[in-house]
């Protein structure tokens, strides 16, 4: 579905953030990517998601390259923003507090031409259902709902107009435990109902081993080690992962 080659960022004149990073992401998968703070993950995510230029190397999405170094500004084609959508840690900060959530989860649909009123009361209150949260908080603004109500507002929006990937940035770093454990296990149905597959970016290891089907590890922006999950928190095979695995509490 979606593959990286060889990419490297630098910002400014210091070491480069992200050096030769190539893996790819199938169709349905659930890809961990962990590393300890400063690693290069979020840049990787914002990367995939074309918020950001690569320095070298390429990501192509379905066999077609969308992502390269070039001039500044970015040209994304409107297909491929629906497809690969992003959810981050902090989902507060994604949506606008001035908005009641029904307005926020109908843009995506009104930006890819619907207008039809009762079209989008209809599918605003579907992927409010499908995020197992009660109707009357469309009428509230994002201040008025819990950290974890937020999420499922901000994984409804990514998930309304049927990505094929989605790039989840510590998505419940944020959250308890309790909460953590339902948004994992919504993001585990959504794979298996939709078939979209996840970028999942955490350095909890926990989680990660409890989701993933595999994951990669990411020192310093090299990959030291990729595999099935079982595999590599099993039998680490670099010193950094046992030394990351040594590390969960
Ligand atoms: P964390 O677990 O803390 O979220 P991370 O692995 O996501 O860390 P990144 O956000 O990818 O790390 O950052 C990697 C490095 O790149 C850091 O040293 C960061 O300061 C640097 N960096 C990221 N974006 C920029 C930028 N726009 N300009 C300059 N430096 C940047
Ligand atoms: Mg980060």
């Amino acid at each position: 579905l979606l593959s990286v080659s060889n990419l490297g960022r630098s910002f400014g004149t210091t070491r480069p953030v992200l050096d030769n990073v190539s893996f790819s992401i199938g169709k349905g998968e659930i890809l961990g990517l962990v590393g300890e703070s400063g690693s290069g993950k979020s840049t990787i995510g914002r990367l995939i998601a074309g918020l950001d230029r690569p320095d070298a190397g390429m990501i192509s999405f379905q066999g077609k390259i969308y992502a390269q170094p070039g001039p500044t500004g970015l040209r994304i084609a409107p297909d491929l923003r629906a497809a690969i959508q992003v959810v981050f840690q902090d989902p507060y900060a994604s949506l606008n507090p001035r908005r009641r959530i029904e307005a926020i989860l109908a843009d995506p649909f009104i930006i890819y031409g619907e207008s039809d009123k009762a079209v989008l009361r209809e599918r605003v209150r579907h992927l409010v259902n499908d995020m197992e949260l009660p109707a009357d908080i469309l009428q509230r603004y994002p201040s008025e709902l819990s950290g974890g109500q937020r999420q499922r507002i901000a994984i409804a929006r990514a998930i309304a107009l049927k990505p094929s990937l989605i790039v989840a940035d510590e998505p419940v770093s944020a959250l308890d435990i309790t909460t953590q454990a339902k948004i994992l296990a919504l993001l585990g149905r959504l794979r298996d109902r939709l078939g979209v597959s996840f970028l999942f970016i955490s350095h909890d290891l926990g989680v990660v081993s409890e989701l993933c089907d595999r994951v990669i590890v990411l020192e310093k922006g090299h990959i030291v080690e990729s595999g099935p999950t079982g595999r590599v928190f099993d039998r680490p095979e670099h010193a950094y992962t046992r030394q990351l695995i040594a590390s969960i509490p």
